[in-house]
C-alpha cells in the first residue's frame, strides 16, 4: 500500500473528524484536525481581547501570531487534544463562544497563511488524514484522495447539539443551527481559500448513514486510492 495524503473537507459539523479519526486509527495514519488550529487562534484572540463586538484588532493579532504555538497531544485513552502555548485547550475551543467567532478569524488572510504553512509541514511525510475546509483545494491540492463531506443543515445541527450536551453544556438547538449556517456561509464566501469542493473530490452525503456505513465507505475509498 502506498502512503498517501487524505484530504477531508466539507461543511461544519458533518462528522468529518469522527470518520477521519476512526480511519486513521485503523490504518495507522496521523490525523490532523485543522479546524482545531483555527479554533485555538480564535481562543487566543478572545483571551487577548482582540475580538471586539463589531471588529477584530487585526494588527495586534498579526503581531502576536508568530508566538501562538499550536500542537496536539494524546491522553491515556489515545484521544487527541489541542495544545495552545503549552495548555490543553480542547474543551474551551469546542464551546459556543469560540464557534461563534472562528469563521471571521479564519477568513483573515494572514491567519490562513500561517496555518497553511504549519499544516504543510505537519503533513510533509505523508500517511496523514487532514480534515478542514481547504485541504484538497489549497493545503494539499495534490492529495491522492480527496473527500468532500456534507449533510443537511438540520441533521448537522442536531449532531453538534448532541455533542455539546454530552459534554455537559446546555446548548439551544436554534442557536446551534444558526451557528452552523453562519459558519458555512462565511467559510464559503471568504476571499482566500473559500470552502468549496475540489473538482477531483469524491462527495459523501452522510445525512442518512450510520457510523458503520460511513466508516466502511471511507475505508473502501482509501483502499482504492492507496492501491492505485
Ligand atoms: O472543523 P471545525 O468545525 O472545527 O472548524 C472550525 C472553523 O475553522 C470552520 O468553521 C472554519 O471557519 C475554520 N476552518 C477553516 N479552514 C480549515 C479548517 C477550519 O477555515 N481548514
Amino acid at each position: 500500500m502506498k502512503k498517501i495524503i487524505i484530504a477531508m473537507d466539507g461543511h461544519s459539523s458533518c462528522g468529518k473528524s469522527t470518520m477521519a479519526k476512526a480511519l486513521a486509527k485503523k490504518i495507522g495514519y496521523t490525523y490532523i484536525d485543522t479546524g482545531a488550529m483555527y479554533r485555538a487562534v480564535t481562543l487566543y484572540a478572545l483571551r487577548r481581547g482582540f475580538i471586539k463586538a463589531d471588529a477584530i484588532d487585526e494588527e495586534s493579532l498579526r503581531r502576536e501570531l508568530p508566538s501562538v504555538e499550536i500542537s496536539f497531544g494524546h491522553d491515556a485513552e489515545g484521544c487527541q487534544y489541542t495544545i495552545l502555548n503549552g495548555e490543553n485547550v480542547e474543551r474551551e475551543i469546542r464551546g459556543m463562544e469560540v464557534s461563534g467567532k472562528v469563521s471571521p478569524i479564519s477568513a483573515l488572510p494572514f491567519v490562513r497563511e500561517a496555518m497553511t504553512a504549519q499544516q504543510r509541514v505537519m503533513g510533509s511525510r505523508g500517511a496523514i488524514i487532514m480534515d478542514g475546509r481547504d485541504i484538497g483545494t489549497t493545503v494539499f491540492p495534490n492529495a491522492e484522495l480527496k473527500i468532500f463531506v456534507t449533510a443537511s443543515d438540520e441533521i448537522r445541527a442536531r449532531r453538534r447539539f448532541d455533542e455539546l450536551t454530552l459534554k455537559g453544556e446546555s446548548p439551544v438547538y436554534e442557536e446551534v443551527l444558526k451557528n452552523v449556517r453562519e459558519r458555512d456561509y462565511i467559510d464559503s464566501h471568504r476571499a482566500v481559500s473559500p470552502l468549496r469542493q475540489a473538482q477531483d473530490a469524491v462527495v459523501l452525503d452522510n445525512s442518512h448513514m450510520t457510523f458503520e456505513e460511513q466508516d466502511k465507505w471511507l475505508m473502501d475509498q482509501y483502499l482504492k486510492a492507496a492501491a492505485e
